[in-house]
């Protein structure tokens, strides 16, 4: 038998669907929810079932937005692409508040362990914006092997175009992830990234 009533059981398993929360703070947030007030509550739930409906990746850089362009590709310099891989890595980007260009999110990288393949990826959607207008490709993938061996291997496919293809300078730990580079690392590394 369920040590749990049934509706809590079922909120604690919706929980633990999350990255990071195990069956304890599963709990924890369940009861939170039951002592919310039934308003309370009911905005919880329709944040989560707005935010599904009303975001949408962008058409042209792949990050999420509302409509079906966002307002980065709407409003900022094209001459500069900016790749990740994914849209939390723009996040991180835009907190330094220097960038001026615009994204390409790749929506993961190429990673033969796992069956992701060049197709499987962004890539030809990259390779489709690339015109007179582009100036400089700056691949911030992730300093790990996936990362790298991803931003040699659009690298190669660019420069035939005539397009400058720089990449973060090192200092961002090898391994580690954009997402949690601290601001003054990323922010070097990005206005010191180098040529490829
Ligand atoms: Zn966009």
């Amino acid at each position: 038998m369920d040590i749990f009533i049934e509706p809590i059981g079922r909120l604690i398993n919706q929980f633990t669907k999350l990255p990071g929360v195990g069956k304890k703070t599963a709990q924890r947030y369940a009861y939170k929810i039951i002592n919310m007030s039934a308003e309370e509550a009911a905005e919880f739930a329709a944040a989560i079932t707005d935010a599904k409906r009303k975001v949408k990746y962008c058409k042209i850089c792949g990050n999420f937005t509302e409509n079906d362009v966002c307002d980065i590709c709407r409003t900022r310099d094209k001459s500069t692409i900016c790749v990740v891989k994914e849209p939390k890595d723009v996040i991180a980007l835009e907190k330094l508040h220097e960038y001026k260009g615009v994204y390409h999110v790749l929506h993961g990288v190429i990673n033969p362990m796992e069956g992701v393949g060049p197709n499987d990826i962004r890539i030809k959607e990259l390779l489709a914006r690339i015109d007179d207008g582009v100036k400089e490709v700056i691949m911030a993938t992730n300093p790990d092997v996936e990362g790298e061996a991803t931003a040699m291997y659009i690298a190669r496919l660019l420069k035939p175009l005539g397009v400058n293809v720089t990449r973060l300078a090192h200092g961002i730990p090898i391994g580690s992830e954009i997402e949690y580079t601290d601001d003054v690392t990323l922010s070097r590394a990005l206005m010191e990234r180098k040529s490829i």
